[in-house]
């Protein structure tokens, strides 16, 4: 039997694209899937998202491996290239560009190219991590439309800071920002990641962008994936490998710092944070064995984490515990642990075997 097992639902993912669709209806979508597709598998995923209409990515190197596994639909860098050497390889693999920065404008006027790369030139609308500033956009327009190396017409993208706040008033102001930037381009535009798709719809303009969505997973407080009509695509799996009695006052694992109140039955799970689950996973975060959620009892460990199943507990040896995914939402595990979603999933170690479902 397999220790940690990531168990990926490639319908699920279909599904999830589909509805993306259902709630853009007049946007193209760009599937991110940055970072190994958020930890699902870059390949198995690409090619399950063929309803996709681009791709979108972090690095180069994942730009390349989606071509190398035939992938042929367009690509975006979404930071752009690092090095002005990356600009020949964009070029041949046909791979488009962000530009967010005057280094990588210059670059581009400096560079001797084959043929035009696209560019999607990103506005700072508000977040003020990557973009060009407002008072800077004309500036950039001018010399990018002048730049033969540039393919037109130009692109224009933002990236949202808070979308999933949603009673806060700066992302509408990031809308209305860069829809009066646009106003009168030619190019496409593109604002919403997931977050916008499902609480923005003045943001899905031309293109939308939804990373997390596609996973099943929700980016907003308060809403999980399952509320939304979208279906987990993870489940993370692992099995009771003891089933030992502990008593009233003792305490179990590292640091001691579980300590039970009463006798009971204490579950061991072959995973832990080797497997990439949380080491900072406090007591009280559920897991779900045979169907039911018990808390984590003691302090996560590298191979394995225990759980407290109850003075009544029937589990034996072999029975599957699932850490996130089907039945256990993995927002609210998430939220127990204190991060996101989105970290959780992405975190996995090459040591969990994936395994996939589903038909291409
Ligand atoms: C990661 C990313 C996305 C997708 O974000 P989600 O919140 O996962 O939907 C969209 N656009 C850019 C620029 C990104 O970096």
């Amino acid at each position: 039997m397999k220790a940690a097992t990531a168990h990926i639902d490639l319908e699920a993912l279909k599904h999830n694209l589909g509805r993306v669709k259902q709630q853009a209806p007049n946007s193209k979508v760009m599937a991110v899937v940055k970072a190994n597709s958020y930890g699902h598998g870059l390949h198995y995923v690409a090619q399950h998202a063929s309803a996709a209409d681009a791709f979108g990515v972090a690095r180069i190197e994942e730009a390349l491996q989606l071509r190398a596994s035939g992938v042929v639909k367009p690509i975006l860098l979404l930071e752009g290239f690092y090095s002005s050497r990356d600009l020949p390889v964009l070029v041949t693999n046909s791979i488009h560009t962000v530009v967010h920065c005057e280094e990588q404008l210059y670059d581009l006027e400096k560079a001797s190219l084959e043929n035009p790369v696209v560019v999607w030139l990103k506005i700072d609308s508000g977040m003020h991590r990557l973009g060009v500033r407002p008072e800077h956009f004309e500036h950039f327009v001018e010399r990018l439309e002048a730049c033969k190396n540039v393919a037109k017409p130009l692109r224009y993208m933002s990236h949202f800071g808070c979308a999933d706040e949603l009673d806060k008033p700066i992302t509408q102001k990031q809308i209305e920002l860069f829809l009066s930037l646009t106003k009168g381009c030619l190019g496409e535009r593109s604002l919403a990641n997931s977050a916008g798709v499902l609480a923005w719809p003045d943001s899905q303009l031309e293109w939308v962008r939804p990373g997390i969505i596609l996973y099943g997973v929700s980016p907003l407080p308060n809403k999980t994936a399952t509320d939304l009509g979208f279906k987990p695509v993870m489940t993370l799996k692992s099995h009771l490998i003891a089933v030992r009695t502990v008593k009233s006052g003792e305490s179990v694992g590292y640091g001691g710092n579980w300590t039970s109140d009463r006798d009971t039955k204490v579950g061991v799970i072959a995973i832990g944070y080797g497997d990439g689950y949380p080491r900072m996973a406090p007591n009280g975060t559920p897991v779900l064995v045979n169907g039911r959620k018990v808390p984590m009892a003691g302090r996560v460990s590298m191979d394995m984490l225990t759980v407290d199943l109850g003075p009544d507990a029937k589990d034996k040896v072999g029975d599957e515990a699932i850490l996130w995914g089907n039945g256990l939402d993995v927002e609210e595990v998430a939220h127990h642990i204190g991060t996101i979603a989105y970290e959780l999933v992405t975190k996995l170690t090459s040591r969990v075997d994936m395994e996939y479902s589903g038909k291409a």
